[in-house]
């Protein structure tokens, strides 16, 4: 697991796109839990936001609540401050992409790209200037008259995105639009949608339940959990900075130790250990977490082959090596933690051969670098 530096969105003043504004959006099919249940999400003109979640969490639903193509049970969704609630899908000037392409087979790529543009009765010289613009930006010059038959998968996902935005909308909803695709052009097109858009500048409504691919494309992850929103924030604060123990198994690998009961104060105890809680983090928590554990990121714990040679100041407890793997540039150590051995993980060096199997060692961390979360 790597963190992504994020482009930064642009300054207010020059961003461009739409306000997407979700007020206590409520979606009941009358199941056991609403799929989405009192939803407030505000999406920032030009921002990439992302909904990630598991599958079933209720990101499609908001997708299509934003679309249109489903009516809220209750809450109101705005764009640029106008309550969209009652419009129909094609009143909201909406650009949509799903998983399948989903273009006519039967018109050449030009025919589908133009497709909204004709429906919208623009002048036909006109129609033909953004055609020739929309696909030079997805790299398919030249492409004009081919049939979507004579394209790759990669290729004809690329026609529908560039039909979903010929048309200038207001902003783009893609619900899982690379996940037909295999994993290194899912890669490459994660990069070129990233491109797309910061050329166009648009808001961009992604949903995926990929984290690494949220982590890769977003400005912000609205992490979704059966129906509601657990934690919204930047990659890295969702990564560096989880609020609960979901956002930190979603995201990433972690050491988990849940706690008897809850954490206040600045220190917790686990299983024989008494750790060092940081002044941020007991800041963090003004209140009592009644049930709590913390958690460490494998490349933020260290590993010593005895107590003595621990660090001043850290956080530490006695480990086993179960295994070491190999992960190219370095080497994650397999540890079962403490007494009760629970399984966890130390990112290590490719070149310290020395760690086997079996090997009794001391893991330590220091308390900046550990959270403490409600579980
Ligand atoms: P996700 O996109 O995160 O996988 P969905 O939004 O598709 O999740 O679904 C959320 C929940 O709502 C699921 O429990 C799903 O079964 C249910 N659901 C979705 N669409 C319908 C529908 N048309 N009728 C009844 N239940 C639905
Ligand atoms: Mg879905």
């Amino acid at each position: 697991m790597t963190t992504t530096t994020v482009t930064p969105a642009a300054p207010a003043a020059v961003r461009q796109g739409t306000q997407i504004r979700l007020e206590h959006v409520t979606k009941d099919y009358g199941l056991a839990v609403p799929a989405v249940d009192d939803i407030s999400l505000t999406i920032e003109p030009g921002e990439f936001m992302t909904l990630l979640g598991p599958s079933g969490s209720g990101k499609t639903t908001t997708l299509n609540l934003i679309a249109g193509f489903e009516t809220l049970t209750s809450g109101t969704i705005e764009l640029n401050g106008r309550d969209v609630g009652k419009l129909p899908p094609h009143k909201r000037d909406l650009g949509m992409l799903f998983q399948n392409y989903a273009l006519f087979p039967h018109m050449t790529v030009a025919q589908n790209v133009a497709y909204p543009l004709r429906e919208r009765r623009l002048p036909k010289d006109v129609i033909r200037q953004k055609v020739a613009d929309v696909l030079e930006l997805v790299q398919l010059t030249g492409r004009d008259d081919n049939h979507p038959s004579q394209l790759s998968g990669g290729q004809q996902q690329r026609v529908a995105l560039a039909r979903a935005i010929v048309f200038d909308p207001k902003a783009l909803l893609l619900d899982e639009p690379l996940g037909a695709l295999d994993r290194n052009l899912r890669g490459a097109l994660q990069a070129e949608i990233r491109r797309i858009h910061r050329e166009v500048g648009s808001t961009f409504v992604f949903v995926t339940h990929d984290q690494e691919e949220a982590m890769n494309l977003s400005d912000r992850i609205a992490l979704f959990n059966t129906g509601r929103i657990e934690q919204i924030g930047t990659p890295e604060q969702l990564y560096r900075a989880p609020e609960t123990l979901f956002t930190a198994r979603f995201l990433g690998d972690s050491n988990v130790f849940e706690l008897d009961g809850g954490a206040t104060g600045s220190s917790v105890g686990w299983d024989g250990a008494t750790w060092a809680v940081d002044a941020d983090t007991v800041a963090a928590h003004p209140g009592v977490l009644t049930r709590a554990a913390v958690v460490v990121r494998p490349e933020d714990v260290e590993i010593v082959r005895t107590a003595s040679k621990l660090p001043s100041g850290v956080n530490s407890v006695p480990a086993i090596v179960t295994d070491v793997e190999y992960m190219g540039s370095y080497r994650t150590a397999m540890l079962a933690l403490g007494p009760s051995g629970v399984k966890g993980r130390a990112r290590i060096d490719a070149f310290d051969s020395a760690l086997t199997r079996g090997d009794d060692v001391v893991a330590w961390w220091r308390p900046q670098r550990q959270r403490v979360v409600a579980a």
